[in-house]
Order: structure tokens, then sequence, then C-alpha cells
């Protein structure tokens, strides 16, 4: 089968296209999907460049939209094959994918599957950092920075549509006019303006009440410095480089709650999955959120997807067509 593989870590040299890859086979509780489209996430990079480690040869990949095309023993879920469907899953870089049924669900006929792809991964993570991170109320501030990102667009709308008030940051004005017509209240481009001094003036003085920090490296600081008295820092991603470590007394000035979640971890039950991914999916259809495709990119182009991605030049969503 066609696919792409590492055989060690770097550059975007390391990617290999492949087609003579071997077709893996559904084990216990696992589904064979023949994918058609599969979302690009910036974890992809950590497992290339070694930030992560993986186990060589690897493939990478963190989810996919197909058809299901055979199943392994004891699948619990309502899967057959024929279904469309969308999943979370290891090695899906490639044009079949044995995933776990238990993070694989049929795609509502009201969904296109190009969206149903562009929205899982990235959607669920703003999803459950809004509910699970910090629930937010109506009304609070809340700080997202590069909220013109797959996460960050997600994160304006959804924030939007539960009444909260955002703070986005992103490196451009054509971003930042995205992040406000996705749903910011106040857009902040941080390659030039001075973030804290804009955020205590927004909020009055007295900062916000979470922020959801992808950047990691470059922001945390920052991020530490914007937040509200007894506000909480979530800091979910490196796209920066990773956060030193840190000295826990830094918290007490602000009695802040600091948190490093990741998705998989909020979803790790078949009923937290489904009970997320059903209530994303509501936001598609009745509240009509918009999952932007940035660009699809052919398999084999993969190389151009990272590079794009890494060099700051995309908003929303790639994904590659198999
Ligand atoms: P994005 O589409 O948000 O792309 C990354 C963005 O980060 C860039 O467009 C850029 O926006 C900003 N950025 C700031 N500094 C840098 C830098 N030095 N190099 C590259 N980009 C930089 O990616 P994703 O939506 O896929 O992911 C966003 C973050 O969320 C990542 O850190 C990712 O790891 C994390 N994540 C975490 C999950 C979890 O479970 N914890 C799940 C999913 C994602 P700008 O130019 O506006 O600064």
């Amino acid at each position: 089968m066609k696919g792409v593989i590492i055989e060690k870590n770097g550059g975007t040299e390391v990617l290999q296209y492949k087609e003579d890859l071997t077709v893996p086979q559904p084990e216990e509780g696992k589904i064979l999907v023949k994918n058609d489209y599969v979302g690009i996430n910036y974890i992809d990079t950590y497992f290339r460049t070694g930030l992560y480690p993986a186990k060589m040869p690897y493939m990478l990949g963190r989810e996919a939209e197909g058809i299901i095309v055979a199943t392994g023993p004891n699948i619990a879920q309502d899967l057959k094959v024929g279904d469309r469907v969308v999943y979370l899953s290891e090695a899906t870089y490639g044009e079949y994918t044995a995933a776990p049924a238990a993070k694989a669900i049929k795609i509502p006929s009201e969904i296109e599957p190009t969206i149903a792809s562009a929205s899982l991964l990235q959607g669920l993570t703003a999803l459950t950092l809004i509910r699970e991170a910090y629930h937010v109320e109506k009304g609070d501030w809340i700080l997202v920075h590069a909220a013109a990102g797959g996460v960050g667009l997600w994160l304006c709308q959804l924030l939007a549509a539960v009444g909260a008030k955002t703070i986005g940051t992103a490196s451009t004005q054509e971003k930042c006019d995205l992040a406000k017509k996705n749903g910011a209240t106040v857009v902040i481009n941080y390659s030039h303006e001075d973030v804290k001094s804009k955020v205590m003036e927004v909020t009055g003085g007295e900062g916000v009440k979470a922020v959801f920090d992808g950047v990691g490296k470059d922001t945390f600081d920052l991020s530490l410095d914007c937040l509200a008295r007894k506000g909480t820092m979530a800091s979910f991603g490196n796209a920066s480089g990773a956060v030193p470590p840190l000295t826990i007394a830094r918290l007490s000035a602000k009695n802040a709650k600091l948190l490093r979640p990741t998705l998989f971890n909020y979803i790790s039950t078949r009923e937290e999955f489904e009970t997320y991914t059903q209530e994303l999916f509501s936001f598609l259809i009745k509240d009509k959120l918009d999952a932007r495709v940035h660009k699809i990119y052919d398999l084999k182009d993969v190389a151009t997807a990272h590079e794009d991605l890494e060099g700051r030049k995309t908003t929303g969503k790639l994904l590659l067509k198999i």
C-alpha cells in the first residue's frame, strides 16, 4: 500500500513516501479502514523531529477518515464493513490503518467527509480544553495564542458559542483578521504589539480567567503574566519548543492553576470519546461552526505540508488526500 514512514528523526527529508508497504491486519478490537483523508497535526512534527520518541520504522499520523473494509474480532461498537468513519489512531499516513474501533465513529450524513476529517482531533482538543482544563463560563475573558491555527480557530468559535470573550493572538494581520472573523472579541498581533498591556487594558486590569497556550516555550511566561488572580494556565503544546522546567512557587503570585493536558487523557473511555465527538458534530451541524481547511495536499507532498505548518504559513487544518 501507499504510505509515508520515517526511519530516523530529522527535518522533512526523513519523510519517505513508499508504494510497497504491507497492509496492516485488524487485530482484536480493531477495524481496517481504507483512508480517504488524513488530518495533519502539529504532533506529527514532534514525532518526526524526535521531540516525542517513536520506535523506528514509524508511520506518522493521529487521525483519518475513510471506509471500513474489514473488522477484527470482538468489536463492541456499532461499526461494520462499508461504514464511513472518522477516527483517532496511530499510523494514519497510509492507504490503510488498523484503528481501534473504540476511537472510531460513523460520520453523520449532514457532515462532509473532508469536514469530519478536518474537525476531529483539533475540534476535540478545543472542546475538552474549554470544558475540562478550565470550565469556561459565559462572560469570561480567555486568552488564546496562535488563534488562527488549527486548534486556535476551533477555540475562537467554541468560546464565542458558549458566550465567552476571547483575546486571540497571531503573528500577522491576516491571521488576526481570520481569528476575529471566527469569533475572537479582541485580536493582538504578537509580532509587534505588547500583549500584556493590551490584555490588562481590555480586562480592566484584572487579567484573563484562563490562557489556552499551544505555542509553548515562547509564550509561557507571557501567559502567566496575563492571568487573573486564581486564573488557569493550560499549556497544551510546543509549537515554538517545549516549555522548560519551572519552579512551582511561581504560581503563588496569583494562586494560579497550571495544567499540561493532552486530548487523549480526556477521551480515553468510549463514553468520553462518544460524548465529546457527538457534541462536536452538533456544533458543526446545529451551530454551523466552520472547520476551515487550509489546503489538501497529496500524500506524496507531505514534506511541503510539514514545512508550511512549521513555517507558520498555514491557518486552520491541513489534510492529506490518499
Ligand atoms: P497550528 O495550526 O496552531 O500551527 C501552529 C501555530 O503556532 C503556527 O501557525 C503559529 O501561529 C504558532 N507558532 C508560534 N510560534 C511558532 C514557532 N516558533 N514555530 C511554529 N509555529 C509557531 O497547529 P495545531 O493546531 O496542529 O496545534 C497547535 C498546538 O496545539 C500545537 O502546539 C500542538 O502540539 C497542540 N496540540 C495539543 C494537543 C493536546 O492534546 N495537548 C492536541 C492537539 C494540538 P502564529 O504564526 O500566529 O504565531
